[in-house]
């Protein structure tokens, strides 16, 4: 897709499932699984989507999705079911910069990988990474709410990288704006990416899926609810003015939409 200077084109990591009541919070099933049926192990099918965005000088992607060091047993878990590298259309070496919403494993999984002889290495080594600085801080002595979504072999391996920290609202390369959000955890971005009056906004765990862009529906994952909700708010407000179309990173079926606000004050989501 051509979305001014640069070319766009979605990235399917893998897929995985999560147990549904954790990714609606407080909403009851009776509500939020006539949107998202859940499977016998009562999870929801998910998957990790990511944007590849090129231009005369970059090629960026936007998050890494879960990565493949994983255990049978967590495989099973989680259902995981990973794109073969080679299917994925682009080469990790040409990376230029990655952008990580936050260090959670499925965003931040594939940043590292296992070389036939078991050493940790990482997927993208010329790429520029840029991060939150406080997300970058959190994931190193995370709390116990969120401890075990930050894994040590996704985040020591960044030691070595070229590591560009971020703080607030910043346009880190041109065109490409990220937000900090605190209310998923501490130090997240969303991203927006900038054609002259058109606006793609990647909203990332502040909305993971279409089915969460009501406002009481966010995840039970979420450190700090009121936060999240008022950054939510925000974030919909300008979600729904004209010329923006929003990306959900996990949504099994609706990658693209745009967000409506309906004459009884809902936010919707209207697939693209
Ligand atoms: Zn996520």
């Amino acid at each position: 897709m051509k979305f001014g200077r640069f070319t766009i084109t979605p990235v399917m990591f893998a897929s995985f499932r999560l147990d549904g009541g954790c990714m609606f919070g407080s909403v009851p099933k009776n509500l939020w699984s006539k949107s998202i049926p859940a499977d016998e192990s009562n999870r929801i099918p998910l998957v990790c989507r990511s944007l590849l965005i090129k231009d005369e000088s970059r090629v960026i992607l936007l998050d890494v999705g879960i990565g493949d060091k994983w255990s049978d047993k967590l495989r099973e878990i989680y259902a995981i079911q990973l794109e073969p590298q080679t299917s994925l259309g682009f080469n990790p070496e040409d990376v230029t910069d990655v952008v990580l919403t936050h260090l959670h494993f499925d965003h931040a999984g594939g940043i590292s990988y296992h070389d036939a002889s078991g050493t940790l290495r990482l997927r993208y080594p010329k790429a520029k990474v840029h991060l939150q600085m406080a997300n970058w801080e959190h994931a190193q002595h995370p709390t116990p709410k969120d401890r075990a979504s930050y894994m040590p072999e996704n985040i020591d391996p960044l030691k070595e990288a070229n590591v560009q920290l971020c703080d607030g609202s910043v346009e880190i390369l041109p065109d490409i704006i990220v937000h900090r959000v605190d209310g998923h955890t501490p130090g997240q971005h969303w991203i927006e990416i900038v054609a002259g009056n058109e606006r793609i906004f990647f909203p990332t765990d502040l909305i993971p899926t279409s089915h969460h862009v009501p406002l009481a529906y966010h995840m039970g994952y979420d450190v700090c609810a009121d936060t999240l909700l008022q950054e939510k708010l925000a974030f919909l407000e300008r979600a729904c003015q004209p010329g923006v179309r929003v990306f959900f990173q996990h949504d099994s079926d609706v990658p693209w939409a745009t967000i409506e606000l309906t004459s009884k004050g809902q936010f919707v989501a209207k697939p693209l």
